[in-house]
């Protein structure tokens, strides 16, 4: 099977910026720009505030709304969290889940990034499993070990079914928000990485199959390079999806 089998995916992460109102005109915007680019799938994925005027701006549009976390209880006394189902009723496609920052300042763990994962998938949500590893872990030449062990421990008790569902998101936690991002070999060495351990997992269809984007300060400079890769089947954008000029020059490189 070839990349072209593959779906290729473009996914914004807009972390903790935009109000509402800021949502609506960016999601509306970036539709627009985006308009008939059908060589990738466009996703947004934003503060869970600005969830209703997100999926509104996205109706009739190409652009598909995501959350930016989930937590694995289907409902109860867990103050502050958001449960799959109330995602799925809101009109959310995709959550993003173990991002680093989630993992870094919120204490989530491979055990509950799992748990997540497993809740959004049996709710119907598409989702975006990031992974990666620390600087120190790559400085000490342990990035395969840290790397395949994570892609093990997310996706436990997940079947190849579900895999269907399911996007990897190889993020550096050294590339995200820093400016500095993986060279495209660096990309795709870890991406390779990360579907050998799918082959391993699930067999050689589901790896084949499974779409692997790379995040970590991909931007309209970097991402032709970084997509050519024959693993890089898209990207998990922070920054430059914040503005939509800036995102669709990234989408626009996904089309080739
Ligand atoms: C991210 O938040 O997943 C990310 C990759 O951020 P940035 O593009 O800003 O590095």
């Amino acid at each position: 099977m070839k990349k072209e089998v593959r779906r290729a995916v473009i996914a914004g992460n807009w972390k903790m910026n935009k109000t509402p109102s800021e949502a609506a005109e960016a999601v509306a915007k970036t539709a627009e720009l985006t308009k008939g680019m059908n060589g990738c799938d466009v996703v947004l994925c934003v503060p869970f505030v600005d969830i209703a005027a997100a999926v509104d701006a996205a109706r009739g549009t190409d652009v598909k709304i995501g959350a930016e976390n989930v937590h694995f209880k289907e409902s109860g006394a867990y103050t502050g969290e958001v449960s799959a189902k109330m995602l799925t009723e809101c009109g959310v496609e995709y959550v993003i889940v173990g991002h680093s920052e989630r993992r870094q300042y919120f204490a989530e763990t491979d055990e509950t990034v799992n748990l997540r994962a497993k809740a959004a998938l049996s709710a119907g949500l598409k989702v975006i499993l990031c992974l990666g590893e620390v600087l120190e872990q790559r400085q000490s030449g342990i990035t395969s070990e840290v790397v395949s062990m994570q892609t093990k421990l997310d996706l436990a008790g997940i079947s190849a079914e579900e895999m269907k569902n399911v996007i990897i998101a190889y993020e550096p936690v050294w590339a995200i928000g820093t400016g500095l991002t993986a060279t495209p070999e660096q990309a795709e060495e870890v991406c390779a990485l990360i579907r050998e351990t799918l082959s391993g997992m699930y067999g050689k269809d589901v790896a084949e199959a499974t779409t692997i984007q790379y995040g970590g300060s991909m931007n309209d400079g970097n991402a032709a390079d970084l997509l050519s890769k024959v693993n890089v089947d898209g990207g998990l954008i922070g920054g430059a999806s914040l503005v939509p000029e800036k995102f669709l020059k990234i989408v626009e490189a996904a089309q080739a």
